[in-house]
């Protein structure tokens, strides 16, 4: 049996694991099985006790795997899931060979390295980022220790993918004035949002302006959501930016996305070379930050009762939807940083159980450059709430929406 270990990488389209699968299946005559392993995730806890799944993203992860089901049934592939770990499964079935994507956080590694001391024979690959350790710009070893160095090189370096042209079925993809995410997580609709929002003229041709936006469908390309199931791959977006680029002659909107791309990418190889450094208190710093843990306030945060209009009503939405604007992600972590004065790794523990689009180095390096502890060259990332929410929420209708 050769099997397709399912992680961030559940697409059909641009994924070198589902290609090796299918081939070597093809090839050997052998049953191919894709599996998805839960890891105990589903009861698990984390820091103070915060659940590593809430009810929402365990439901989005589940459909994820439904719809990929529905799409590798007609192909002859059975999709299993296991509660457990992957190597428990896959020693347990005496699979003879595993295909999977590689990881660049900390617990994933030993995952795949347990993995590859059960398996007689395993196949990787990088699907997840744009590059892999051995041809990332400037070389792993040589990752600068802030973002701009590293969004240079990369942009010397002028990288295209050549992937194929997509068989995209065209499929309505829904906008909404108000909810982020009337989406599902299955491929299709990542690749209907794909086409809607390169083609539709308030899309992509207006990113840069409307980014910071904080109400509805369309004032970012919510491609985060697909990005981290892997439902979607980033050079594909990368590939989508040059296209419409080319097309229009040149448009500092669109070439923005690709620049957003690159801090997701930076992150990832920051989680690689940090390893567990990245969960730890003091980050990449010699000494912890001055703030601790209280119970209390942190459920204030938690709930949206802090009697700070513009985080209350980030923190109400990131609960009831499972997403939130990098804004009001920015916001809410900086207030728990720093107005409440707790601990931050807190506050990425309970991104970590709510964001559908969690990523481990998305989401541990973003708060670890808010805390001050990553990879920002600014000691302290303060940002003042009221003076942000007169800014971004001038009329206050996120605010009005949120708190109703
Ligand atoms: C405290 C905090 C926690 C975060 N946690 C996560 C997380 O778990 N998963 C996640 O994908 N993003 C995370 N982000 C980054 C960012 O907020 C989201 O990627 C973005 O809001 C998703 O919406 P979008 O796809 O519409 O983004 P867009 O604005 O359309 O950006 C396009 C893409 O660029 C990437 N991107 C944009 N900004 C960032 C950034 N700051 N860091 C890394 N990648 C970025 C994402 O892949 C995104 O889909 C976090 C940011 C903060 C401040």
């Amino acid at each position: 049996m050769i099997v397709w270990w399912l992680r961030h990488d559940r697409r059909l389209n641009d994924n070198e694991c589902w290609n090796y699968l299918r081939d070597a299946s093809i090839q050997t005559g052998t049953e191919a099985v894709a599996l998805f392993a839960w890891n105990g995730l589903k009861t698990a806890t984390g820091l103070g006790g915060i659940p590593r799944l809430s009810p929402k993203r365990r439901s989005w992860i589940s459909g994820s795997l439904d719809s990929l089901r529905a799409e590798l049934e007609p192909l002859g592939v059975k999709l299993v899931e296991t509660d457990g770990s992957a190597v428990d499964w896959l020693t347990q079935c005496a699979a003879d060979e595993v295909v999977f994507s590689r990881s660049v956080a900390f617990d994933e590694r030993r995952e795949e390295e347990a993995v590859r001391a059960a398996i007689p024979k395993t196949a990787s690959f990088w699907t997840h980022s744009l590059w892999s350790p051995m041809n990332i710009p400037g070389g792993l070893n040589h990752l600068p220790p802030t973002f701009t160095p590293f969004r240079h090189r990369a942009e010397r370096e002028h990288t295209e993918f050549n992937l194929a042209p997509l068989a995209i079925t065209a499929k309505h993809s829904p906008q909404h004035p108000s909810e982020s995410i009337p989406f599902s997580p299955s491929e299709a609709d990542a690749l209907a949002r794909l086409r809607a929002y390169f083609s539709q003229p308030e899309g992509a041709r207006q990113y840069k302006t409307r980014r910071n936006g904080l109400l509805g469908t369309e004032f970012s390309t919510k491609f985060s959501i697909w990005l981290a199931s892997g439902a979607l791959s980033p050079k594909r977006v990368w590939q989508e930016c040059l296209a419409l680029e080319a097309q229009l002659g040149g448009s500092a909107d669109v070439e923005w996305i690709r620049v957003e791309l690159l801090w997701r990418e930076y992150f990832q190889w920051v989680a690689y070379t940090a390893g567990s450094r990245l969960f730890s208190q003091k980050g990449f710093r010699d000494a912890a930050p001055q703030t601790g843990f209280h119970a209390q306030a942190f459920q204030r945060w938690v709930d949206g009762t802090t009697g700070d209009d513009f985080v209350d009503a980030g923190m109400r939405e990131l609960a009831a939807t499972g997403f939130s604007s990098n804004r009001a992600r920015q916001n809410l972590a900086s207030y728990l940083i720093h107005d409440m004065g707790l601990d931050w790794r807190y506050g990425a523990a309970y991104f970590e159980s709510q964001l559908l689009d969690y990523d481990p180095a998305s989401n541990w390096a973003n708060w670890a450059y808010i805390a001050g502890v990553g990879t920002d060259p600014r000691p302290i990332r303060r940002f003042n709430t009221v003076k942000q929410a007169n800014d971004y929420d001038p009329e206050g209708a996120f605010r009005n929406y949120w708190l109703r």
